[in-house]
């Protein structure tokens, strides 16, 4: 008797948790289309390429990005990311923090515009491609990151609670080269509940 095995995807594409219009007109459809079936996926499919048969094809997505460097870490990183990036948003979103989040950031950044207005400018002065977070350590502590390419705060032990997508594939569309903009209009559909939620679960 003989067994045909067919070979799975090791890491698989997470879909969108909303339609892709629905962030609209903050993102486009097109935008989402490009960036989660195009970008996205595409790091995924890459990623799955570069790890068959290696000793990261077992391995959680978290954890390929926490011990992985060079190209491997690159595309698992990119893929991390992005769901992580589209998972922050959502069409009915909560537009302000509050509980323990709001009073961190209250107390650490004077008000949640304030927060926003350092994110924003950290994005637009990051040259080239990257990322602009927002993490906590273990006690609470916020921090705004910038990390170019595909960097993450994973791999500074921080937790990740939001991040601005500063590629150009992320706004070009919509916003043409105009950054500021496009960092600063996505705050209009973050979802500050899913914020809090990442945020309590470190700080328990
Ligand atoms: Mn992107």
């Amino acid at each position: 008797m003989t067994f045909t095995t067919v070979a799975a995807a090791l890491i698989s594409i997470v879909e969108l948790p909303y339609a892709y219009g629905a962030l609209e007109p903050y993102i486009s459809a097109e935008t989402m289309h490009f960036h989660h079936d195009k970008h996205y996926a595409g790091y995924v499919a890459k990623l799955n390429e570069l790890i068959e048969g290696s000793r990261y094809a077992t391995m959680p997505l978290e954890e390929i990005v926490r011990q992985s460097e060079g190209a491997i870490f690159n595309n698992a990183a990119q893929a991390w990311n992005h769901v992580f990036y589209f998972e922050q948003f959502a069409p009915n979103a909560r537009h302000h923090p509050e509980g323990k989040l709001l009073r961190s950031i209250e107390m650490q950044f004077g008000s949640v515009d304030e927060l926003k207005r350092s994110m924003v400018s950290t994005a637009t002065s990051l040259f080239g491609s990257g990322w602009v977070w927002l993490a906590a350590d273990n006690d609470g502590m916020l921090y705004v990151i910038t990390k170019p390419n595909a960097g993450t705060p994973l791999t500074d032990g921080l937790h990740p609670l939001l991040c601005l997508d500063v590629w150009e594939h992320a706004y070009y569309l919509d916003y043409r080269n105009i950054r500021k903009d496009a960092a600063a209009e996505c705050f209009k559909v973050v979802d500050w509940a899913k914020v809090e939620e990442r945020y309590e679960n470190i700080t328990k």
